[in-house]
């Protein structure tokens, strides 16, 4: 029997990459922010203001840490049509360049690509925020090199706006072969009860700034708006998943149209798929009883 497993380490970690705080647009400071989402069982949170840097590491605890990044936008230049690109900077320890309360020093006459190249280069991860919201073209976004993964889902542009699911999206980036990660997050600014909508799970080992970046690197993590996933392994051509009740599970790929194991009443909390002849990867997702998911990254094969 050969089997693999994808969730190896003993631990898990819920946090939200996207938030804004009064430093930008976002109605509490970063410190109640940070005891909103620890009070609310949260053990990170990216504190991402439009623009500019912050980094809050005297807000950490023994089982709370805030991530270092901001939120950083061009226009879209399309002609005739309403458009932007929003590309969230998590900053990586020991590499990350720009300092608190600094402007993030870019141009918005830069290409997307150029916006990503720097920040990668001051020692950032990029994340390609709300791809629905933002109109994104589809070959903008596959023409974009080096992002660590899109927003599969927003929650305030989900509120406020009825456009934070960007499932087609990454389904079409996969379909092209490339291979950013999902991500969830609320995006929160607090002006309407938007927090808590949108999370990722961490598996790692223990609840360092650097243990994060290095799971997200990785990809060891999953999206949600509500459920947990528990194991996704592989073994002698099938793979299965485990999660917390649901009322189907999905699995998505590219040499298929998509397998759903539904429960008919109740629920399911574990379902097996034959993987595709044709499939270079899988993902699932897992919708609960009141519509809320969570979205795996990609296994590839
Ligand atoms: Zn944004
Ligand atoms: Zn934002």
């Amino acid at each position: 029997m050969n089997s693999k497993h994808y969730f190896l380490e003993k631990n898990w970690y819920k946090g939200n990459t996207h938030t804004h705080s009064t430093v930008s647009d976002g109605r509490l400071d970063p410190k109640v922010l940070a005891t909103l989402y620890r009070e609310a069982g949260y053990d990170f949170l990216a504190i991402t203001d439009h623009d500019i840097y912050g980094i809050y590491e005297e807000m950490n605890t023994d089982n709370f840490i805030v991530l270092p990044g901001a939120e950083t936008q061009l226009p879209n230049t399309r002609p005739g049509r309403w458009g932007c690109h929003h590309i969230v900077a998590l900053g990586i320890p020991g590499k990350n360049q720009f300092t608190h309360g600094q402007r993030v020093p870019y141009d918005n006459t830069w290409s997307a690509q150029k916006l990503v190249d720097f920040l990668r280069s001051n020692g950032n991860l990029a994340v390609y925020a709300h791809p629905n919201w933002s109109h994104s073209d589809m070959e903008e976004l596959e023409s974009l090199k080096g992002i660590l993964g899109m927003e599969i889902y927003n929650f305030t542009t989900e509120k406020l706006f009825g456009c934070g699911y960007s499932c087609d999206y990454y389904d079409q980036l996969l379909w092209k072969d490339k291979k950013p990660y999902c991500i969830a997050s609320d995006d929160s600014h607090q002006k309407v009860c938007d927090y808590f909508g949108g999370f990722i799970m961490v598996n790692a080992s223990a609840l360092t700034h650097e243990n994060i970046i290095m799971a997200l690197l990785e990809g060891r993590f999953y999206a949600s708006s509500g459920p947990l996933l528990y194991d996704i392994y592989r073994e002698d051509g099938m793979v299965y998943i485990k999660c917390s009740p649901c009322r189907a599970i999905q699995m998505l790929s590219n040499g298929h149209p998509g397998s759903v194991c539904r429960a008919e009443e109740g629920y399911v909390t574990h379902a097996s798929f034959k993987i595709p002849e044709k499939a270079s990867y899988v993902r699932f997702v897992c919708k609960d009883a009141v519509g809320c998911c969570a979205w795996s990254n990609p296994i590839w094969f």
